[in-house]
């Protein structure tokens, strides 16, 4: 479903090298878990599949469906079914996170050429997924991000995952914020997202998300490249000894 070859790209502001050769392929119905540590290019990489425009790619493609994404514009990957919920989630001002809902759920609905949903079907939808998230309906009345704490932003972006119903979903540092009651909540949030024709990926710095979203497959990444792949023993591995042996393996 997402095949990364040989990625390279750099910041467009000043032409720093981020992502320096990267390989990665995540299987359809796959759970796969980026770990690695601080500054390693995590985060730069759900940028770039998020198609922001502050970074380049100057070597290599990204592949979804076998098809290359890198002229996509960032709607046009939404549309596709790519679904990417940031470290830091952007803040909408001006829009009731319920309003942005329910255009987010029209708009997709358009690029698969559905009809609109009607209120009501929309209200039991938003209810049904608030419900199972833990979110309360008022929290739903504010506006997208504005405010929200940590652990409210991280439930935001889950519950936007399971309306959605993306094909690919990236999560980036979705554990940060979180209490245990929290962590557990989003955590199942996720593992509902679970299916045969869906790719999750779940970057992380700490083992601890992955005991909740156990991943099929974990990629190190440093210095914008992947190190190491293995199965979830890896991450326990790197739980008990630190990355600093990989590192050395590698270099
Ligand atoms: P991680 O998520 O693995 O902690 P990041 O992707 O956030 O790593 O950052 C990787 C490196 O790129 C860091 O050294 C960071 O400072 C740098 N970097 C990323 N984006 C920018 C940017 N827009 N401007 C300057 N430096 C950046
Ligand atoms: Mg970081
Ligand atoms: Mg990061």
């Amino acid at each position: 479903m997402l095949e990364i070859r040989n990625l390279h790209a750099r910041i467009a502001e000043d032409g720093t090298e981020i992502i320096r050769g990267l390989n990665l392929t995540v299987g359809k119905g796959e759970v796969a878990a980026i770990m690695g540590p601080n500054g390693s290019g995590k985060s730069t990489l759900s940028y770039i599949l998020a198609g922001r425009e502050d970074y380049e790619v100057t070597e290599g493609d990204i592949l979804y469906n076998g098809e290359s994404i890198l002229e996509m514009d960032t709607a046009e990957r939404a549309a596709a079914g790519i679904f990417l919920a940031f470290q830091y989630p952007v803040e909408i001002p001006g829009v009731a996170t319920m309003q942005f809902l329910k255009v987010a759920m029209n708009e997709q609905r358009k690029a698969h050429g559905e009809e609109e949903l009607t209120t009501p079907d929309f209200i039991r939808q938003v209810r049904e997924a608030a419900g199972a998230l833990n979110i309360d309906m008022d929290m739903l009345k504010r506006p997208l991000n504005v405010g929200f704490s940590g652990g409210e932003k991280k439930r935001a972006e889950i519950l936007q995952m399971s309306l959605l119903q993306p094909n690919l979903c990236v999560l980036d540092e979705t554990d940060s914020g979180l209490d245990i009651d929290a962590l557990k909540i989003v955590s199942d949030g996720v593992n509902a997202l679970r299916s045969p024709d869906r790719a999750i990926v779940v970057i992380t710095h700490y083992q601890r998300l992955l005991e909740h979203i156990v991943p099929d497959t974990v990629h190190v990444l440093y210095k914008g490249q992947v190190i190491k792949s293995g199965d979830k023993a890896l991450a326990l591995e790197l739980e008990n000894n630190g990355y600093s042996n990989i590192i050395k393996d590698a270099a």
